[in-house]
């Protein structure tokens, strides 16, 4: 299998295109799943202190026998963990559920701009990256305003922002913004979450077929070739394999433009929480 791409991020440090996402892998079942994917090849995880589950994760890592530097962890500051010197408890707290001693990408998780404290939460992630406890830093869920009020106010840009993207719900307002700064996506579900029925679209299934490839692997190879990264979650090995096994084939520019002309506009294709008034 070809070796993952690897993405610049303007900090300076790289990011692997293709990872594994453990949202909803029951904390009982995480060690097992990310083993799994870690022996499958998978090198990037992404979860979260809300996902209760990176102990899990944590204990996969350590059991795996791979060398730090050859993994790129994120995990990300939860809603209620942004006022005060809060973040930095946060962070502490999740590195010990991780084992780690940093992460490679430490996000907010949500803007929440109804609380007003995502540039206060920006601020003490600056201070989290400066001690050496996150490698990258960068956000989650944020729309361009709140995005400019964070250059605006600190000046420093974050590495990533991880949207909901997929063919539905493409966000161009944020892809067009994020471009414009040099800031990374990270489409976060990426196969819609299987909550519509975007794996039997004529648009997906049509090269799927011309390929001889899966529903699914013509969506992330879509991501890709937009130079999206992703990191698709599934709990069964055969679906681990299809998702990494993404780099021997490339869809058209015909087939890209036509899985873009997917997009519902106006949010009307989101299937996650509105991040203008998720609190
Ligand atoms: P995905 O779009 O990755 O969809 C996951 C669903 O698709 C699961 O039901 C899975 O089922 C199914 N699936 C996976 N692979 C295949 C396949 N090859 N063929 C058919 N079905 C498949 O959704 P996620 O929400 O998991 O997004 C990915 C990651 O993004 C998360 O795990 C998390 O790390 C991150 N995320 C971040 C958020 C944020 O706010 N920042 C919000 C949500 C997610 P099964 O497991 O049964 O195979």
């Amino acid at each position: 299998m070809s070796p993952i791409p690897q993405i610049a991020l303007t900090d300076g440090h790289r990011i692997p295109q293709l990872g594994y996402g453990v949202f909803k892998i029951p904390p009982e079942q995480t060690e097992r799943a990310v083993t799994q994917a870690l022996e499958l090849g998978y090198r990037h995880i992404d979860t979260a202190a809300v996902y209760g589950n990176e102990s899990g994760v944590g204990r996969a890592i350590a059991a795996s026998g791979l060398a730090r530097e050859e993994l790129f962890v994120t995990t990300k500051l939860w809603n209620d963990r942004h006022d005060g010197d809060d973040p930095d408890t946060a962070v502490a707290q999740s590195l010990e559920r991780l084992g780690l001693d940093r992460v490679d990408l430490y996000l907010v998780h949500w803007p929440t701009p109804a609380a007003d404290n995502y540039v206060h939460a920006w601020e003490k992630l600056i201070g989290i990256r400066d001690r050496g406890l996150a490698t990258s830093i960068g956000v989650s869920n944020f729309l361009p305003g709140h995005l400019q009020r964070l250059l605006d106010e600190t000046a420093v840009v974050p590495a990533v922002d991880q949207i909901e993207l997929h063919p539905a719900h493409q966000q161009p307002e944020v892809t067009a913004f994020c471009a414009a700064h040099g800031i990374r996506i990270e489409a976060w579900g990426p196969l819609g979450q299987g909550k519509y029925d975007l794996l039997e679209l004529p648009e997906v299934t049509g090269p799927a077929a011309e390929l001889g490839r899966t529903p699914a692997q013509v969506v992330l190879r879509w991501h890709l070739q937009h130079g999206h990264i992703v990191f698709p979650k599934s709990v069964h090995p055969e679906r681990l394999r299809e998702n990494l096994d993404l780099f021997g084939f490339e869809l058209s520019d015909a087939q890209v433009a036509a899985i873009d002309a997917l997009d519902r506009p106006g949010g009307a294709g989101r299937v996650g929480p509105d991040p203008t008034v998720l609190a």
